[in-house]
């Protein structure tokens, strides 16, 4: 026997966690750090910190490993203190009596998908706007009580951070997050061992562990593919927030739609509106279907039950934010579905195609979404505009002004984004009911009564703090990455919070056009460099590591400010996130964006920034164009002069340095006796009284419930009710009338004011009887009158004019339209006819239409 040169087997390795002992008396702070609550609460943090400053900055004030980290001296000396003691029991209190309030059972429940939450800087699942819109959201409807749970991804990886190399090259560098040391935690079932969901792919599972976030009384549950159950190529389903290739992006959105509602289901949750934000989510619709057909429905039946309770969120008219999946592809993981569907693949596939028999035409999430959503909206009234075009071609038969996509302009949460020093002036000046009704604009003129002194140095001490915080953060890592010592020191010193301060700080997308302010370098000179009334920018901003475009941006705008006229006037801020994001929006004294119209859907740092006393100088885009008031910020001219987007860029550039000249610096130095500007503290106090009350995350909030969530519950349970019969009518009818369509027919008309015009102050008639192939009353008619326009798409829809239905006989149904022109000019006019049910939310929700001669 040859003795071989090893003999051994591998380890079963047990991934075991240690847990630093809490003494009983502080397990409450346990309980505290494992809810997110802390976040938005300031004497949570605060008590947090004083367990331990230093600490607590070195744990990146990440409670759960503060905790884990203190030395159990520190521990047993915080019990002995009486005074430190009665802190923890008094937050602790406050804790549990925001906590043990019940969910509003008088409002509809609703289940939140979602790709991204920017909930703590902490938790690293966001990237940018999306993300923390959705994190806003939670923590609304955690302080609304609502009865929401929502899901997402607990990522290895997240999100990239960002250094910059010596020449301004952006590095992007994934961190593996412990998911031990975070404030969440493993979902388990009743003997404690965890829940895993089991979701199907090509014909094996992928199991996926449920952790949990509590955002205050809301559960957000984050699934984790991250483990030794699923092979190598599975477990990196959760690694990357929008990273790998479109495989991957189609492997993570089946595991978020489908298996995101798989794990509902195993936790026994059912939600009353099921509300997808962005597309991503998009194939929550897919699982619930499946569930409907499966339990008997047919697919028509199942349709109307899903759509009736689903609600889809559009974020951006980018083309880059839609995600489509060719055939070849999409057929690979989801060939399976159309059986379990009772239909075919062709009309599968249908669901995500404008049109649905066109092969070319590859797999569109968002179109997805739209064919199964009831209800459909953007972001701010324009961006709302924008999708009704963008969206226009799935419903044809309908022009896009009278698309039912609608618009619930987005807000930011009101106590994560304002400032302890502005919520200080709020609390001592405001109305008591001010949180719980935060729209009203009667409470927040108020701020009027506060005196200017106290406004100007409430302002002084954010813009020190901004500065001594960049200081403290970023000297170690430019003095590593810069270069020269002395250049970096010289750039720190000349950081002047007396300056007119400004930032720019968003991802870096071309649109967002970052590189406006660069476009005349010296007259930005000029600007920044005037000894009297020094002005100084903050960049700051992350591009998408496929994005070279906009990390040449971030080049040259690094560039630039390492020039010896700009060092210290012009900066860039690194690794933009949540927390430099909060010190950025209360520290500058002007936010600016500049995107190209109407690219920017909505924007919300410039409404973190309204709740601070920071003004905004922006292009009518998103929101400002609804927030922009006269005296309370500043707006670029919304007229698009070119064509050409470098000349529009020039001109729009050119207006930005005017602005800063003529109007916003004289206002800001305007000093006379005091040391500040009474009329730069009378626009911010504009703004706060006029702007900041309809922008928080409340008013979002109400918005959803008042425009879709009520409407789309009560509808929903009409249709499930007694064993979905109204559904199951519904589909029905439509069947029904689909197999007759084409065969309803013009039996005899009278058009002749379609065909010959007529004068304006005349009455006119035009008759139609149909034959409605024993449909009984199915049908509306109506004349849609088009005019043409000099500009814009060129035409839009005048008038809708109905008609009546006044005779019937057999299958002939005989429609008269009265109508009486009111002004003269050249219309075009066309009678549709459309199916027609009171039980239809809109026409778009059973889009046949027949264009009669
Ligand atoms: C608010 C916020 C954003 C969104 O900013 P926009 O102006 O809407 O693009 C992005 N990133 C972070 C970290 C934020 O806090």
């Amino acid at each position: 026997m040859k003795i071989k040169t090893g003999y051994a087997n591998s380890p079963q390795w047990k991934e075991v966690t240690i847990k630093s002992r809490l003494p009983e008396q502080l397990k409450c702070l346990d309980e505290m750090a494992h809810n997110m609550w802390f976040g938005w609460n300031h004497e949570a943090r605060s008590l947090f910190k004083s367990l331990d400053e230093k600490l607590y900055e070195e744990v990146n004030q990440n409670p759960v490993l503060l905790l884990d980290r203190l030395s159990y001296d520190r521990k047993e000396e915080i019990v002995n203190n009486a005074a430190m003691m009665q802190r923890v029991q008094d937050v602790y209190q406050q804790f549990r009596t925001y906590m043990d309030v019940e969910p509003d059972k008088s409002r509809p429940s609703v289940a939140y998908f979602s790709m991204e939450y920017g909930i703590n800087q902490v938790l690293k699942i966001y990237s940018g706007g999306l993300g923390m819109l959705a994190g806003d959201y939670l923590k609304e409807a955690s302080d609304s009580n609502v009865d929401m749970c929502a899901v997402g991804f607990l990522y290895r990886y997240g999100y990239f951070k960002q250094s910059l190399s010596m020449d301004g090259q952006q590095v992007a560098q994934y961190e593996a997050q412990n998911f031990n040391a975070l404030p969440i935690e493993r979902e388990v079932d009743e003997h404690g061992n965890p829940i895993v969901v089991d979701v199907p792919y090509l014909d094996y599972t992928v199991h996926a562990y449920v952790w949990r976030v509590n955002v205050g009384r809301i559960k957000l549950y984050l699934l984790d593919t991250d483990n030794d159950m699923n092979s190598p190529y599975d477990q990196s389903i959760t690694h990357a927030l929008y990273g790998g290739d479109w495989e991957n992006r189609l492997k993570q959105e089946i595991m978020l739609g489908v298996g995101g509602m798989l794990t509902l289901k195993k936790l026994g949750i059912k939600k009353q509106v099921y509300h997808c934000n962005e597309g991503h989510a998009a194939l929550c619709n897919l699982q619930r279907l499946c569930d409907y057909v499966k339990s008997g429905l047919t697919f028509n039946q199942a349709m109307e039950l899903v759509r009736a309770s689903s609600l889809y969120t559009v974020h951006t008219p980018v083309p880059a934010g839609h995600d489509y999946f060719d055939e070849a592809l999409f057929g690979k993981y989801m060939n399976g579905y159309p059986a379990l569907l009772g239909i075919s693949w062709d009309e599968f596939i249908g669901m995500g195609r404008e049109n649905p028999d066109d092969h070319t035409e590859r797999f569109c999430m968002s179109t997805f979404a739209c064919n199964t959503s009831q209800e459909v909206n953007g972001v701010s009234k324009l961006h709302g505009w924008v999708s009704q075009k963008m969206f226009a071609p799935i419903w044809q038969g309908y022009y896009p002004e009278e698309s039912h996509v609608g618009y619930v302009t987005n807000g930011v949460h009101l106590p994560t984004w304002t400032s302890t020093e502005f919520r200080r002036i709020y609390d001592k000046y405001f109305d008591a009911s001010f949180m719980s009704d935060q729209s009203n604009e009667e409470i927040w003129h108020d701020i009027y009564q506060v005196p200017d002194a106290e406004i100007w140095e409430t302002r002084m001490a954010l813009k020190k703090k901004l500065v001594a915080y960049i200081r403290e953060k970023f000297t170690e890592n430019w003095l590593k990455n810069q270069g020269d010592p002395s250049r970096v020191m010289s750039l720190l010193e000349r950081i002047n919070p007396n300056a007119l301060m400004i930032g720019f700080c968003r991802r870096f997308a071309t649109y967002k056009r970052a590189h406006l302010l660069f476009t005349d370098i010296e007259r930005l000179s000029k600007i920044v460099n005037n000894p009297e009334r020094p002005v100084l920018f903050f960049f700051s901003g992350k591009a998408h590591p496929a994005d070279g475009a906009g990390q040449g941006l971030i080049k040259k705008i690094y560039e630039i400010s390492q020039r010896p006229e700009f060092l210290g006037k012009i900066i860039f801020l690194e690794d933009y996130d949540m927390q430099l994001a909060r010190r950025l929006v209360s520290g500058v004294d002007i936010w600016m964006n500049t995107p190209t119209r109407p690219l920017e859907a909505s924007g919300t740092s410039g409404e973190k920034a309204e709740m601070n006393g920071v003004v905004n100088l922006s292009v009518l885009d998103g929101w400002w164009v609804e927030g922009y008031r006269d005296g309370a910020g500043w707006a670029l001219p919304q007229k698009r002069t070119y064509e050409n987007q470098a000349y529009q860029d020039q001109l729009d550039a050119s207006t930005i340095y005017s602005m800063l000249e003529n109007e916003i610096i004289p206002l800001f130095f305007r000093h006379e006796e005091q040391d500040y500007s009474k009329e730069w503290v009378k626009t911010i106090k504009n703004s706060i009284a006029t702007i900041a009350p309809h922008y928080t995350m409340k008013r979002q909030l109400d918005d959803y419930f008042s425009k879709f969530y009520i409407k789309q519950a009560q509808r929903f349970e009409q249709l499930d009710a007694n064993n979905h019969q109204i559904a199951k009518d519904i589909a029905h009818w439509k069947e029904n009338l689909v197999a007759h369509w084409d065969a309803i027919n013009v039996v005899s008309k009278d058009t002749t004011f379609l065909e010959n015009g007529g004068e304006t102050g005349v009455r006119y008639q035009v008759k139609y009887v149909i034959d409605e192939q024993g449909l009984d009353d199915a049908i509306g008619l109506e004349i849609v009158s088009l005019r043409t326009l000099p500009d814009s798409d060129g035409r839009e829809v005048y008038k809708i004019i109905p008609f009546k239905m006044v005779k019937h006989e057999g299958n002939q149904y005989t429609f008269v339209a009265e109508l009486e022109p009111d002004v003269a000019g050249t219309f075009k006019l066309c009678v549709r006819m459309y199916p027609k049910n009171a039980y239809l939310p809109h026409r778009q929700d059973f889009c046949y239409v027949k264009w009669l001669d």
